[in-house]
């Protein structure tokens, strides 16, 4: 099949609901949508409903911060099995041949011009938007958020972690909320886990937050805790909370500096 005639349709949605953005919170796997014509990279229904093509959960609990902080929402639109949008075109698993237990037949053996295509279709436009949000905010964003959800069993592997911050290269708002946990949290909150930068799991954080100054975290939920549309309301305001906490510490701790 000539790849030249995907259409990708609606790869990104920008939502604000403050013109004084503060905070830029960033949802990669929002979406597990295949467009039409890469007929489910060949996968069951069942696969592409999975965790394996996208966060679930990780949107609703996205909108609950925006709702809470003056902010603006990047979202991907299309499945990370089509495209993950938290990795460079370079990166093999930016357009990943086996996911967990799945083996993606669609991925199988792409030219150079396939993943090109794919690269400029869907990671670009995503990355420009998010770019494209940072340079409007200039004056008032203090701080990039990304929020990821991750499976509860991976690879037959229960994992006992409910909430990570994790870190790029700029480590310190993320020290700032391990030192601020809002107190009587009631959830296993760790560092680092269940991935950390060597996975390549920060390549948002660096390329547009970091690269820009701007603060930035990334945090990933275990998706069993935000299924509902009412759990996902209660993590985002948890999350509001205590981001809210982070950052005054952070701040103050800088200006100290
Ligand atoms: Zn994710």
């Amino acid at each position: 099949m000539s790849m030249e005639k995907i259409d990708f349709g609606e790869v990104f949605r920008t939502t604000q609901t403050d013109r004084q953005a503060r905070f830029l919170i960033v949802c990669e796997h929002a979406s597990n949508r295949i467009p039409a014509d890469l007929n489910n990279l060949g996968l069951s229904d069942e696969a592409v409903q999975s965790h394996v093509a996208w966060d679930p959960g990780a949107l609703g609990v996205a909108q609950a911060l925006l709702q809470a902080l003056p902010s603006v929402l990047v979202e991907g639109a299309v499945s990370r099995l089509v495209y993950d949008c938290n990795r460079p075109p370079e990166a093999l698993s930016a357009i990943p041949e086996q996911s967990e237990i799945y083996a993606i037949a669609g991925n199988a053996g792409l030219s150079q011009a396939d993943r090109d295509l794919r690269a400029d279709h869907v990671y670009r436009p995503f990355a420009r938007a998010i770019t494209q949000q940072i340079e409007t905010h200039r004056e008032t964003l203090e701080l990039m958020v990304t929020v990821h959800s991750f499976t509860p069993v991976f690879n037959g592997r229960e994992r006992a972690v409910e909430i990570g911050i994790l870190h790029g290269e700029d480590q310190s708002f993320a020290q700032a909320m391990m030192a601020h946990q809002p107190a009587g949290a009631a959830y296993d909150i760790r560092m680092n886990e269940p991935y950390d930068a060597s996975d390549g799991v920060a390549h948002t954080l660096d390329v547009q937050g970091a690269r820009h100054g701007l603060r930035n975290v990334m945090i990933e939920i275990r998706n069993d805790l935000i299924q509902t549309p009412d759990q996902q309301e209660r993590m985002g305001a948890f999350l509001a909370d205590w981001i809210q906490v982070a950052f005054a510490a952070h701040k103050a701790q800088e200006g100290a500096a």
